[in-house]
């Protein structure tokens, strides 16, 4: 049913786009309003989210077409600058749809707060008298933040970690606190809490608190999708599906030994899961630096995803990633745009938008890798850069297109060339 409003999408202009998510029930009137008037922040709104503001700077803002993740169908958008990355994600979620889509699973959501102690005198009779006090402990985080308890949150969890001393640095003893953020992101609920804690954990262990923080190496909050794919749908020109399959996991297997190409590999997974962060308004640093701190959880910096053949033949997908997202909280409540991206997704709470992030990042590294293995990342890739080139030239209007189409035709495709196409169309 949805197919025939979106089949061709990309070939639609925009007024088309918008039309066609209309008919289909994705948006409202009032969203179609919202976004004829490019939507901008308003002056005073910019001016109170950061310091010092001059200006906006503007990014795309497209939609990725066919996730079906968990049984539900998704329109998803993304922010980005990068050509090439709506339609590798767009095409491999077609196809993994027709396998049955993406699953997802999900840990709960924990965040979890430091406060780092130094110069602790005695390290075995401050364990002692913090795992005396946990309930003292949890019992101040939660009172520093009791709203969040209210709404059935809060602390539950504590955990010692001891850091040996070393050449370069002091003894550290850690004081971990695990909080459960329910719709929020969390860093500033955590925050407060570890703050509020920091004094009497000096008092119990006789410490000094360096400092007192969350941590985004959010490893309480996982995210998890798989796809299954039959070989049958991965044929791709010359090449058969087995070879392809073969091929992926052969792929795989050098991201996870080799750090200089799990990075790249890494990369393309991000390229996704950030698109669709920014465009809810959420913290892409503190889903980046999780990311790749989760990559080199085993000690060496690694493949994020895995491809395996499974038992049947078939090409298995798996990414787990740390996803503290926020459904509220933040600039998600006041950013104009964030809140149409929550609309237009239909996703009704935070562990939704987990589910479709994590899918997204795991189709954006099924194209990436299945294009790498057979005819090479640049025929798509400068396919659709050709128009960023043409508009570097000075193309405008009809001729962007016009440029671009010679231009992928030449051997060299550069701004040189792009500008003496455009030479040629005005002598
Ligand atoms: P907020 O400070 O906006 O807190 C979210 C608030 O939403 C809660 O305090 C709660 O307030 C309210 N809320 C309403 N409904 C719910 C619900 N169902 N579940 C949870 N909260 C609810 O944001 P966060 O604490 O999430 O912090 C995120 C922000 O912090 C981001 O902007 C991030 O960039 C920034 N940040 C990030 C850091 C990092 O990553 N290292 C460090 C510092 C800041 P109430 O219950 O009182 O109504």
């Amino acid at each position: 049913m949805m197919h025939s409003y979106f089949s061709e999408f990309y070939k639609k202009s925009k007024a088309e786009r918008t039309k066609a998510l209309l008919d289909a029930g994705v948006i409202s009137k009032e969203d179609l309003l919202f976004l004829s008037k490019n939507p901008h922040l308003n002056d005073q709104l910019a001016d109170h989210m950061i310091e010092n503001q001059l200006t906006q700077y503007a990014l795309p803002l497209g939609v990725a077409l066919n996730f079906l993740v968990d049984d539900k169908n998704y329109i998803v958008p993304m922010v980005t600058e990068e050509p090439s990355v709506i339609a590798a994600a767009s095409s491999a979620a077609k196809l993994i749809a027709k396998a049955n889509g993406f699953k997802t699973h999900l840990t709960q959501r924990k965040m979890i707060g430091q406060v780092a102690l130094k110069n602790v005198p005695d390290v075995s009779f401050a364990l002692r008298e913090l795992n005396l006090h946990k309930d003292a402990i949890l019992k101040k985080a939660n009172d520093a933040h009791p709203s969040i308890v209210k709404r059935g949150g809060g602390a539950d969890e504590l955990e010692f970690r001891s850091i040996l001393e070393t050449d370069h640095s002091p003894h550290f003893l850690v004081v971990h606190i695990h909080v459960h953020v329910l719709e929020a992101m969390g860093a500033n609920i955590v925050n407060t809490m570890m703050e509020a804690v920091s004094f009497y954990l000096e008092t119990l262990t006789k410490g000094t608190a360096l400092m007192s923080i969350l941590s985004n190496y959010a490893t309480e909050c996982l995210a998890t999708a798989t796809c299954q794919i039959p070989v049958d749908l991965l044929d791709r020109g010359s090449y058969k599906g087995e070879e392809v399959r073969d091929l992926i996991i052969e792929a795989s297997q050098f991201a996870y030994v080799d750090p200089y190409r799990a990075t790249t590999h890494n990369k393309g997974i991000m390229n996704g899961v950030d698109a669709v962060v920014l465009a809810t308004g959420n913290d892409w640093r503190a889903i980046e630096a999780g990311a790749h701190a989760y990559a080199a959880k085993s000690g060496q910096y690694r493949s994020l995803s895995h491809w395996v053949k499974a038992g049947n033949g078939d090409l298995k997908g798996s990414l787990t990633l740390p996803l503290p997202v926020g459904y509220v909280g933040g600039s998600i409540g006041i950013h104009p745009t964030a809140q149409f991206s929550q609309r237009l997704l239909s996703v009704k709470n935070a562990k939704e938008l987990e589910s479709v992030i994590v899918s997204v990042g795991l189709a954006q590294n099924f194209a990436a890798l299945r294009a790498l293995v057979t005819e090479g990342i640049q025929k798509g890739h400068m396919g659709l850069h050709a128009k960023s080139l043409a508009i570097s030239a000075g193309a405008s209007g009809s001729d962007i297109e016009l440029v671009a189409t010679e231009l992928k035709k030449s051997t060299h495709m550069n701004l040189e060339t792009a500008s003496k196409i455009l030479s040629s169309i005005y002598p």
